[in-house]
């Protein structure tokens, strides 16, 4: 039986840092937020998510006040 299993390099998604912008893969079955930055012990984002979008933009508005 071939089973055809999927590598969606990318769609698995990355984990980035809010504090020092590095960024992890994204391991299956962890949530980002329960990863540590490997760099500053800062909580992780999911990359693309809901958290991550609100993030930038809070980020972005820090940039033009
Ligand atoms: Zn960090």
């Amino acid at each position: 039986m071939a089973e055809h299993r999927k590598h969606q390099m990318g769609d698995g998604g990355q984990c980035v840092c809010p504090k020092c912008g590095k960024t992890t893969p994204h391991r299956d079955g962890v949530r980002c937020q329960d990863e540590r930055c490997p760099e500053c012990r800062a909580k992780m984002l999911r990359e693309g998510s809901e958290h991550h979008q609100l993030f930038l933009q809070k980020q972005a508005q820090k940039q033009t006040e």
